[in-house]
């Protein structure tokens, strides 16, 4: 599979797969965008694409849905595969395994080209013609508040010494035309640089770019280790440099073939209301907090320019895909380096990044000979929860690999029947928390401590008289089930 080196041609190809959903009628350029996109999202629907917005320039696009789960269920992660540059029919524990692969690779440094032949440079809009009202950011959801100018573009900052540059995806409000106030979490990479550029006492220069090659997009929302720079791993995951191109007004690059980039200064002071925003775990917001400004001083874009646009809520969005899979692979890098058999990580979408199963080969007990499960179960979470990643994640569950994780029938099978009442289970209190999991007690996000843990459903060794499934596979001879299904249907 080549790698799609920008949004069109990811467009076109999701079009050949049939999974673009074509609107040309007029939407509103308030709500409708984002209900539509939502509904798609849990219809699993083609992605709309947006030609004709009220209030817009004409040639002005929306792409909804971007990487959500794709129309044909024969290859229904179709569009992170095809982002990754993964044939469209990659299983979802194929593309964590390609993720996870991509992480002990040579770094591969971007290029930089000529701001003449990069398309991003097409239109530079500077001074008062610099303002967001020039372009029609929708609402997603009707409680929000405000229109969230980032739902799926990546931030690009750097520290004030240049050692790290770092791409991200986080949420961003709009408040006017020239400012936008973003979620600044301290732990996560873009609030550690963030942090640097406060103690300078120096705004920090940023750059929103919507719409760059979906590998770019992909990488920006995955956790990858501190201080590396997402643009070399992206040049690795993609086997070629990326090509960057100087911003106009900062001393930041950007994807040369984006769609839209936004550049300006952050503040150093939580200095603006952001939120409320429904948000992956399935529920609308309903708190708002003070986070730094987002100053707008120049605009590029392309011509007849596509803005993506993420709808966050209940499963299957972005976060439930992506995001998923990248902490997911992950987690399998960290549990494999720390020695231990595993076969996958995955996280089941409808789980809303709360559940990480960890599938385990059937033969782990001869790469652990004297471990039992429950000390297995114990090590996965001291692995596992010493991580930045597992930050999100409240419920790990230890299976075997007669289950597989993508099916979700096989999923509530297992831990329906595979887990004590009250037993085995490894429990690992005062964990770091934040306010995005949805489970835990407003005494433990104030705390910012609670517990996590890690079920045990391993079955018992083969010998000791492993169940074998009461199944058609598993509870019949042979020749019977050859000679059924040749008959089959009766
Ligand atoms: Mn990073």
């Amino acid at each position: 599979m080549k790698y799609l080196s920008d949004l069109r041609s990811y467009i076109a190809a999701l079009d050949e797969l049939g999974d673009i959903m074509h609107i040309s009628r007029e939407v509103d350029g308030d709500l409708e965008p984002g209900a539509i996109t939502r509904r798609s999202c849990e219809i699993h629907s083609p992605a709309p694409l947006f030609a004709n917005i009220r209030g817009a320039q004409p040639g002005f696009r929306i792409l909804g849905a971007p990487a959500a789960l794709c129309s044909r269920p024969e290859m229904r992660y179709a569009r992170v595969a095809l982002s990754l540059g993964l044939p469209a029919d990659a299983t979802g524990p194929e593309i964590v395994e390609a993720l996870s692969a991509a992480r002990h690779l040579p770094l591969v440094p971007p290029v930089v080209v000529e701001a003449a032949t990069a398309p991003c440079r097409q239109n530079v809009l500077q001074g008062d013609d610099a303002n967001l009202d020039r372009f029609p950011i929708p609402f997603a959801h009707e409680r929000d508040g405000g229109r969230y100018a980032n739902t799926w573009g990546t931030l690009i900052v750097k520290t004030p010494d240049g050692r790290w540059v770092n791409w991200s995806i986080a949420r961003v409000m709009k408040v006017d035309g020239k400012r936008m106030v973003g979620l600044m979490v301290p732990s996560q990479h873009i609030g550690q640089i963030w942090g640097e550029w406060v103690a300078l006492g120096q705004p920090m220069p940023y750059a929103l770019v919507q719409g760059p090659a979906p590998a770019i997009s992909c990488a920006s929302g995955i956790p990858i280790p501190a201080e590396v720079d997402e643009a070399d791993f992206v040049g690795a995951l993609m086997g070629e440099p990326v090509e960057l191109v100087d911003a106009v007004s900062v001393d930041l690059k950007v994807p040369a073939s984006a769609e839209i980039v936004i550049e300006g200064h952050v503040s150093i002071e939580r200095d603006c209301m952001e939120g409320p925003y429904g948000e992956y775990g399935g529920y609308l917001g309903t708190g708002s907090s003070a986070q730094p400004t987002f100053h707008v001083e120049v605009i590029t874009h392309r011509d007849d320019p596509i803005w993506p646009l993420v709808v966050a809520g209940r499963p299957t969005d972005e976060s439930h895909t992506v995001w998923a899979m990248g902490i997911a692979a992950d987690m399998l890098t960290h549990l494999r380096d720390a020695g231990l058999p595993v076969k996958t990580v995955w996280v089941p979408e409808a789980s809303a990044v709360h559940w990480l199963l960890v599938v385990v080969p059937s033969d782990w007990r001869k790469h652990l000979p004297d471990m039992e499960s429950e000390a297995f179960a114990q090590r996965v979470g001291e692995v596992l929860f010493s991580t930045d990643a597992s930050l999100f994640v409240p419920k790990v569950f230890l299976v075997d690999d007669d289950i597989d994780p993508t099916n979700l029938e096989d999923v509530v099978w297992a831990l329906s029947t595979r887990i004590h009442p009250t037993g085995g289970r490894a429990v690992f209190e005062n964990q770091r928390v934040v306010r995005l999991p949805q489970c835990y007690t407003e005494e433990e996000y104030e705390a910012r401590l609670g517990p996590k843990v890690v079920y045990d459903t391993l079955q018992p060794a083969p010998e000791a008289g492993r169940h074998l499934h009461a199944s058609f596979e598993q509870g019949y001879p042979e020749a019977l089930r050859q000679h059924v299904l040749r008959h089959w249907p009766e």
